[in-house]
């Protein structure tokens, strides 16, 4: 079984690089990885495709993610895309439900589902969030889990795979009005957006707009969507994530959920292309109300009214027990029918009772009514509460994937030497944040390594001592591999001087100072109140002699 996107996505991407060898356009292909060209299978030989076949794979293949089942099924006929294993032709393509089907209970008699989202526990509690917030919108809720889905082909390590870790929140807004109190604050942000037009067009090229501007234009829908979407974007590049390689882009039609107004995915670019990373959804009302109808317990907001709203409305009144003695069984019938006229046929109703009897017609009855069995009368209803069932933006991140991209993006080699590898981690992800080297095992060191090891776990900062045997190069250059952002390194010096050096993993600069203004500005450096160019301020540059007696 293939799925059905992935299956025309390979084999068209498979033509066209088979088609730039063919013209000797072809990337290196020294540099491949050769796992990599194992796994995809999709053996191609080196065939030259004319321009405008070129040109419509392009073209397919930015519209991907439109395209319904029947008309993916349609793609692989007209372009002969076979079953890249076999050289089989494929069948139709079939519904597949994603979710785990399971059962409850002893008796296994109920039928469950795993979750594939966190979102429905959360609409489940709205009720008592609703409750905290003292009744009103907007308020958020979040929640990490997770969540289980029956993919058809989990591969490429956490990418894509049936159980993972998602952080989703909830955020409830009033949807006459979607505007957000800190979209001022963001409306500035650039963003690389991919929007629905320019993927109809066959283009997947990408714009820099400001998402005041793209919510100005109506292309972002709202800005509550707008400024979670910058919020995104601000997360993913704190904790590391190349801008380069990310960009929002936008469902078209066909691929949205029919109940979401506007969707736009935070897609990163990694060794299997462009991923979905973060979904973020205006799921309007659809979720609360289908909970809604289906349990009978209303997920609404009540809100007073500033002013309240009056109106006037014709309202039929029976007298119940002429009715009865006069209608018999035809008097619940005749309650019905008038109970479901309009206004304007309860008006003229009103007017023929006045000029003393009318007919009305009943199931296939015409019943006679008079003002002893019901008059109508205008009433005054003043409403002062507001109803409505809020709408939800619903950022969603999977974090499998974005660690995953955030590896491939963190890791390099330096220049002088390809087997040393370094993982930029900001110091903000990073694992252990400062690593603590003793330049000798001898037991004089350890009051000093017990120290430092304390101040900073005071100073809330996560160190490791490594005081193995090898050289000091061999021990940062490991460090430097685990993402480690700086090493404090305790030598002879410090134990006479009370000095120690501050080293940073990128560049491999050095700074000295004493012990407690290097632990200061190390603590700063961490907690992000600090650049390595101010830090280089603060104190001197160590050059790798030093005095001791
Ligand atoms: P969705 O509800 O489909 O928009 O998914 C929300 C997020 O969950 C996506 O942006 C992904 O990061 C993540 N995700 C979805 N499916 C998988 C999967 N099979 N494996 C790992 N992460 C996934």
């Amino acid at each position: 079984v293939l799925r059905a996107d992935h299956l025309v996505k390979n084999v068209l991407q498979a033509r066209l690089a088979a088609n730039l060898e063919a013209r000797g356009l072809a990337a290196d292909k020294d540099k491949e990885d050769e796992k990599t060209k194992k796994k995809k299978k999709v053996k191609t030989a080196a065939v030259q495709l004319p321009d405008e076949t070129v040109k419509e794979y392009e073209s397919i293949l930015a519209r991907l993610d439109n395209y319904s089942g029947p008309e993916l099924g349609q793609l692989c006929k007209t372009h002969d895309i076979r079953n890249p294993d076999t050289g089989n032709q494929v069948g139709e393509p079939q519904q597949f439900n994603l979710m785990f089907a399971s059962s409850i209970g002893p008796t296994g008699q109920h039928p469950g589902f795993l979750r594939p989202e966190t979102a429905q526990g959360h609409f489940l509690n709205f009720s008592r969030l609703l409750e905290f917030n003292n009744g009103r919108v907007p308020f958020a809720s979040a929640q990490i889990g997770k969540s289980f889905r029956n993919e058809i082909s989990p591969r490429a390590g956490l990418l894509r795979v049936r159980e993972f870790t998602m952080g989703e929140i909830e955020h409830y807004v009033d949807p006459e009005s979607k505007g957000h109190v800190r979209f001022p604050d963001i409306r500035h942000i650039v963003l690389p957006l991919l929007d629905r037009s320019v993927q109809l067009s066959g283009s997947v090229q990408v714009t820099q707009m400001s998402i005041g501007e793209a919510v100005d234009r109506g292309m972002v829908a709202n800005e509550t969507l707008g400024y979670f979407l910058a919020r995104i974007y601000l997360f993913l590049l704190k904790i590391g994530i190349d801008p380069r390689r990310l960009r929002f882009r936008q469902h078209m039609a066909n691929e949205m959920a029919h109940y979401a107004t506007d969707c736009w995915d935070a897609e990163i670019e990694n060794s299997s292309g462009w991923i979905e990373c973060v979904g973020c959804a205006d799921r309007a009302a659809y979720d609360l109300s289908v909970h809604s109808a289906r349990t009978g317990h209303p997920l609404v907001v009540r809100q007073a009214l500033k002013e309240p709203i009056v109106t006037e409305r014709e309202v039929p009144e029976f007298n119940k027990k002429v009715l009865g003695k006069t209608l018999g069984r035809d008097a619940g019938l005749v309650q019905r029918v008038v109970g479901e006229m309009s206004q304007e046929e309860l008006v003229r109703l009103k007017g023929e009772l006045s000029q003393g009897s009318t007919t009305i017609p009943a199931d296939e009855k015409q019943i006679v009514l008079t003002p002893e069995l019901l008059t109508i009368e205008r009433r005054t209803f003043k409403q002062s509460i507001r109803e409505f069932t809020p709408n939800v933006i619903e950022p969603s991140f999977g974090f499998g994937r974005i660690l995953y991209s955030l590896l491939e993006h963190s890791f390099w080699c330096r220049e002088q030497d390809v087997e040393r590898g370094v993982l930029s981690l900001p110091p903000l992800v990073a694992p252990t944040k400062v690593l603590i080297v003793p330049l000798s095992a001898k037991e004089e060191f350890d009051p000093l390594i017990e120290e430092v090891s304390t101040k900073l776990r005071r100073g809330g900062i996560f160190s490791r001592v490594d005081d193995s045997n090898t050289s000091i190069g061999k021990r940062y250059a490991r460090n430097d591999e685990l993402g480690t952002p700086f090493g404090v390194t305790l030598d002879f010096a410090s134990l006479q001087n009370r000095t120690m050096t501050l080293r940073e993993r990128d560049t491999t600069d050095q700074l000295i100072g004493s012990i407690d203004d290097v632990i200061a500005v190390v603590t700063d450096l961490v907690q992000g109140a600090l650049t390595w160019e101010d830090a280089c301020t603060r104190l001197q540059v160590y050059d790798g002699v030093q005095a001791v007696e």
